[in-house]
């Protein structure tokens, strides 16, 4: 164990909406907590290209620069970010250990809040490509596919809005969904439907990865009648099938529900006494930024009367 060791009141793991939110209200309520901001500052929100039912952005606001106010907001608080990754943990009993990089926190109190993570197909040829025209995030990569054709994976709002972003760059976007009918927002549906740019698959799901070094078509099988069939001259696939909890670390400490949701009760508690859980690590239901945000205020209320509690 690294001999770097600081003792602190409260530890907040996340750097994402819920993380940095509870940072602010931690911040001001006196705690002075640690924000270890993680693998991506600000959260997977920063690749959204456009949040549009955010409160207070009439005209829309890209999820970068609305994550950079919120630190900025947390900087002016004289709030504590450390841009660490969390190694290991041991929340067996108080003071509960946080392990990262760059030290050891001890603590009483911590609140989760480390997000979610793109689900992946599981194909072999998805694995190979990655990176190679196979991509989780249109607004990190969509750029690279100027004048292309690509294809997005799902129907819920992620792929829909990457859908309709890639419009700005590619020539045409199929948007390959195993159902007839989206997930997603209506308003979003409606806009990609009415895009001449796009293509809807219906019923169809993604059954291989064709090329080498990179991706140079697809091979789709239908639902219905089982057909496969490859689309030609592909060259791009955005897969957006939704995400999964970043709970590992949490796994032998804390209960989980069987799709690795960290359980909380209805004040953010976890099954362990003073540790916390916020935002998509947390929330099987709503992930929307505005509740991840929500949630992290409401934890870290939570976790300052828990601490007043224990003085
Ligand atoms: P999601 O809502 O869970 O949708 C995942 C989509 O992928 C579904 O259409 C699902 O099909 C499909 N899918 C799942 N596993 C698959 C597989 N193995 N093969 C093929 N298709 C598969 O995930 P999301 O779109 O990432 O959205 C997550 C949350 O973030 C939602 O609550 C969403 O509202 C929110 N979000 C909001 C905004 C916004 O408001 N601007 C933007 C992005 C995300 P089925 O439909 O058949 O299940």
């Amino acid at each position: 164990m690294s001999d770097n060791i600081k003792e602190e009141k409260l530890v907040i793991v996340g750097g994402g909406p819920a993380g940095l939110t509870a940072g602010i209200y931690g911040t001001r309520a006196g705690l002075n907590p640690v924000v270890l901001m993680g693998p991506e500052p600000g959260g997977q929100i920063t690749t959204s290209p456009e949040i549009e039912n955010f409160p207070g952005f009439p005209e829309g606001i890209r999820g970068f620069d609305l994550m950079q106010r919120v630190i900025e907001q947390l900087e002016n608080l004289e709030g504590r970010m450390v841009y660490e990754l969390v190694r290991r943990v041991n929340l067996d009993k108080r003071p509960y250990i946080i392990e990262t990089d760059g030290g050891v926190y001890k603590t009483d109190t911590v609140i989760i809040a480390t997000g979610a993570s793109p689900r992946k197909l599981g194909l072999e040829s998805e694995k190979r490509l990655s990176g190679r025209g196979v991509s989780y995030c249109a607004t990190c990569d969509g750029a690279f596919f100027k004048g292309k054709d690509v294809a997005v994976v799902g129907g819920g709002d992620t792929a829909l809005e990457e859908a309709n972003y890639l419009t700005r760059f590619c020539s045409k976007v199929y948007i390959i969904h195993r159902r007839n009918k989206f997930r997603g927002t209506k308003i979003l549906a409606d806009r990609v439907i009415r895009n001449p740019k796009v293509e809807v698959i219906w019923d169809s799901e993604l059954e291989d990865i064709l090329g080498d070094e990179k991706v140079e078509g697809l091979i789709i099988r239908n639902n219905i009648n089982k057909e496969k069939r490859e689309l030609e001259g592909v060259s791009g696939v955005f897969i957006a099938i939704g995400h999964q909890p970043n709970s590992e670390l949490f796994r032998d400490y804390l209960e989980l529900d069987e799709q690795g949701y960290i359980v909380t009760d209805s004040r953010y508690m976890t099954s362990k006494e003073g540790v916390f859980a916020a935002g998509d690590v947390q929330d099987p239901f709503y992930r929307q930024v505005i509740t991840s945000a929500g949630a992290g205020a409401a934890a870290a209320i939570e976790a300052s009367k828990y601490i007043d509690n224990l003085n």
